[in-house]
């Protein structure tokens, strides 16, 4: 397909790749990802490569994650409508938008940000895509969770920690599910957390990379 094809297609042709190569695998998702538009989630100068499946610098030396791994980790979290979810590092919003897609239309994304430009960019993509009602950007250090609209169904965070923050396992409710990438600044392992009648489970899901968290429960 040329470069010129329109981005609907483009971005239908992204998808049926992650579907054939397995990071999508339910319907939800699959569905999720074909409504995102990820070009509106990019610096003006790189909107053509939206549809590639890489990461992309979006400022202030941070990245919008790759759709593989977006696709991956809403796939984990096991989301369903009407969770209550809070993601810490918005970056540019768009996994935001993907998982305010899965829990629509009666749950809620909030998504913390401590790079104030970033927030307030994710906070101009949500609202100009149609996810000002559903998504909540705030300012600060996700670290330490966001202590006043907790318990939350779902946590993730979109950075790497040196290991899972203990405000977050604190906020998940019981029944919750929550992803950390943990590990070094380089490299990380997907950890899931399943909080179950007050008992922690851990399980690794494989190798990834991610920017690191920086806070007080970080680096
Ligand atoms: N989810 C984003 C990608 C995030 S990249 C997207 O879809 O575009 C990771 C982000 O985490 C960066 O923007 C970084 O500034 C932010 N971050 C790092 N440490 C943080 C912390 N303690 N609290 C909140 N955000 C943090």
């Amino acid at each position: 397909m040329s470069p010129d094809a329109p981005v609907s297609e483009l971005r239908n042709r992204l998808v049926d790749s992650l579907v054939r190569k397995g990071y999508v695998v339910t319907r939800s998702v699959e569905s999720a990802m074909r409504s995102v538009p990820r070009e509106q989630f990019l610096p003006e100068g790189i909107r053509q490569d939206a549809y590639v499946d890489s990461p992309l610098p979006i400022g202030e030396g941070q990245t919008i994650s790759a759709p593989h791994m977006v696709a991956i980790m809403v796939e984990k979290l096991d989301l369903v409508p009407g969770n209550k979810v809070f993601e810490i590092g918005a970056g540019s919003g768009y996994h935001a938008a993907v998982v305010a897609e899965m829990v629509r239309p009666d749950g809620h994304v909030f998504t913390m940000e401590r790079i104030a430009s970033l927030a307030r960019f994710a906070e101009q993509n949500l609202t100009a895509a149609g996810y000002g009602d559903i998504v909540s950007v705030s300012v600060g250090d996700g670290s330490k969770g966001l202590p006043e609209e907790a318990p939350f169904d779902r946590i993730f965070v979109a950075c790497g920690a040196p290991d899972v923050p203990s405000p977050l396992l604190d906020q998940l409710a019981d029944g919750g599910k929550m992803l950390v990438p943990v590990g070094g600044r380089m490299y990380q392992d997907l950890i899931k957390v399943e909080k179950r009648d007050g008992k922690v489970l851990k399980e690794s899901h494989g190798g990834c990379v991610f920017v690191p968290l920086i806070g007080e429960f970080g680096y």
